[in-house]
């Protein structure tokens, strides 16, 4: 059985046919955030992409499923919000069902990257998983004995926004001292605006003045490499408020497995050390013996491969 999963954020749009438990084709274009319009558009295209190659296999794509960096209401196919795009109560999954006359699935990008690696990626075969995205944001996902664990309006897992520090730094959605206000790329990138800002003078800070456009935390991660102090212990305590947020969600879950996913896994050597000081200082014996905290083995496909993976077991 063959089926199409599309991965949508605000920057990019990843989607892949699996065929047989292989990729057999991918696509990968810039998300056009002008109008929902246009991010209906971008789909499409994706998606019709991805089904013209495998009809010229010989291939029938049975269904579509879609991750969206978003709220979504599962049970009835909107998008209730997006962050960074311009999708409110949007219906998204009978408007793309219509345009593509096949079933369509959508979840939220992060429950999908979750049901990926219960499925396929680091946490195959854990029964009781939590999934964490570390990239700008913070997102998360829950697996419950096998199945994705929604909530009752569909926003269950939102792990980016449980409170570490109360009254810290604030976040895009305007909460104070969550875990993606602390230990996000975004967090790492305000925390060296706010040092250059203080006056502080190093290498890294020369860096952001230079060129504030191209740094991130990529380019902290480099300075980290290069042994740059002011890095090191801005990635540290960012892997401390980390290491609090995961002992929390351990505490609260007592799951078999926790995995990472994300573009600021780069930094997690210099993450790693603190993250497991806080974690084991903070998680409760019985529950911290038992988990694992992993990176993910599924790379950059983890979206599209759960958004497949949701198509699959509803086809
Ligand atoms: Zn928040």
């Amino acid at each position: 059985m063959a089926v199409i999963g599309i991965d949508e954020g605000a920057s990019k749009t990843a989607g892949i046919l699996w065929s047989e438990g292989r990729i057999e084709e991918s696509v990968r274009l810039r998300t056009d955030t002008t109008s929902s319009e246009t991010v209906l558009a971008g789909l499409v295209e994706a998606c019709s992409s991805l089904m013209d190659r495998a009809s010229s296999r010989g291939i029938e794509a049975s269904g579509i499923g879609i991750g969206v960096a978003g709220y979504i209401d599962f049970a009835q196919g909107m998008v209730s919000d997006a962050p960074n795009q311009p999708l409110h109560d949007y219906p998204i999954r009978d408007m793309l069902a219509r345009e593509l006359a096949k079933p369509v699935y959508v979840d939220n990008d992060a429950n999908l990257a979750a049901l990926a690696e219960a499925r396929l990626g680091a946490g195959k075969d854990s029964r009781y998983l939590l999934h964490l995205t570390l990239g700008t944001g913070i997102g998360g996902g829950i697996v419950i004995d096998g199945q994705l664990y929604r909530g009752a309006k569909g926003s269950a897992g939102e792990f980016g926004h449980i409170t570490i520090m109360e009254g810290g730094p604030q976040c895009n959605s305007g909460h104070r001292g969550c875990l993606e206000a602390l230990s996000s790329g975004t967090a790492i990138y305000r925390r060296v605006e706010h040092l250059a800002a203080e006056g502080v003078a190093s290498d890294m800070i020369a860096d952001f003045l230079e060129n504030p456009e191209s740094f991130g935390a990529h380019t902290v991660c480099r300075h980290a490499e290069q042994k740059d102090t002011l890095a090191l212990d801005i990635l540290r305590e960012a892997g401390g408020h980390l290491g609090y947020g995961i002992a929390t969600l351990v505490n609260i879950f007592n799951p078999d497995v926790v995995t990472l996913s994300g573009g600021l896994l780069d930094c997690y050597p210099y993450m790693a050390e603190e993250m497991y000081r806080a974690y084991e200082e903070n998680a409760i014996p019985i529950s911290r013996r038992h988990a694992r905290i992993l990176t993910s083995t599924l790379g950059k496909d983890g979206g599209s491969l759960g958004a497949a993976l949701l198509a699959l077991e509803n086809s």
